[in-house]
């Protein structure tokens, strides 16, 4: 677990321009010990900044895909809330599971071009074959953390992936509460849906915090760095429990080494 220190250092160490948060999350993920041959870009096919991928390679090929998009709205804010709290994190989620051989190969994304329509993810989904897809157990995207404790976008998550976050919620003692994004609103996770991969959006975002996006008040200024710090201990502890939780059941029988 890295330490609240090191979290908001590296939420600290955001750019404001979208042609150099990308690199920024590359090269964090290389400090993380993301090897090379793990760690890759996807340029798209549009005048934007490439996806970053890094691969935390694990017992099997079943995969949980961990995504968060890297670019900000142009022209207004810094947009360190949406989303560098969300892009940044990927680095120190990579920090908390990647010492331990887990049953899923981890796959960390971050998508370009959220703002331009969710570009980036849709690109990535659209371009894995039937057979990546078909390994990818769930997708947990996140998106604008730190305004205030954790929310989950309920009404768009799968719900054997709500249920684990209840349950390491409780058995963690941190909060989550379900928070719903308005009309209209959407997020990488959706890119997921048309290729029935469950997926879920965790958010910090109520309706009252909602107008700080896309406004010049996405700023360092906004985050609640407790919160933040919670975000992060709850979802390292989700995917690692979800690491588990969604093995196949013959794959938790004692004996299988034999077969
Ligand atoms: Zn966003």
């Amino acid at each position: 677990m890295q330490t609240r220190e090191v979290v908001e250092d590296r939420l600290k160490s955001f750019s404001t321009k979208n042609s150099e948060r990308e690199a920024l999350i590359r090269k964090r993920f290389a400090e993380s010990g993301c090897k090379a041959a793990n760690l890759s870009e996807q340029a798209l096919d549009r005048k934007l900044p490439p996806n970053v991928i890094c691969v935390l390679p694990g017992e099997t090929q079943q995969v949980i895909l961990v995504g968060a998009h890297t670019d900000k709205v142009d022209n207004v804010g810094d947009g360190v809330v949406d989303n560098w709290t969300g892009a940044v994190l990927l680095t120190a989620l990579l920090d908390s599971l990647g010492g331990q051989l887990r049953h899923h190969t981890l796959i960390f994304v971050g998508f370009s071009g959220e703002e331009k329509g969710l570009v980036g993810s849709q690109y990535y989904v659209d371009h894995l074959t039937n057979a990546q897809r078909a390994h990818i157990e769930g997708m947990v995207n996140f998106d604008s953390l730190g305004l205030g404790p954790t929310e989950v976008w309920a009404s768009h998550a799968d719900k054997a992936l709500l249920d684990a976050l209840a349950f390491v919620a409780a058995a963690s003692k941190l909060p989550v509460t379900a928070m719903n994004v308005p009309e209209g609103a959407t997020a990488d996770s959706e890119s997921f849906v048309r290729y029935g991969i469950p997926r879920i959006t965790l958010h910090s975002v109520t309706e009252k915090s909602w107008p700080i996006l896309h406004s010049p008040s996405d700023k360092l200024a906004a985050i609640k760095m407790n919160d933040y710090y919670d975000s992060y201990k709850l979802i390292a502890a989700y995917l690692a429990y979800l690491d588990d939780a969604l093995k196949p059941a013959w794959a938790a029988k004692p004996g299988k080494a034999a077969q």
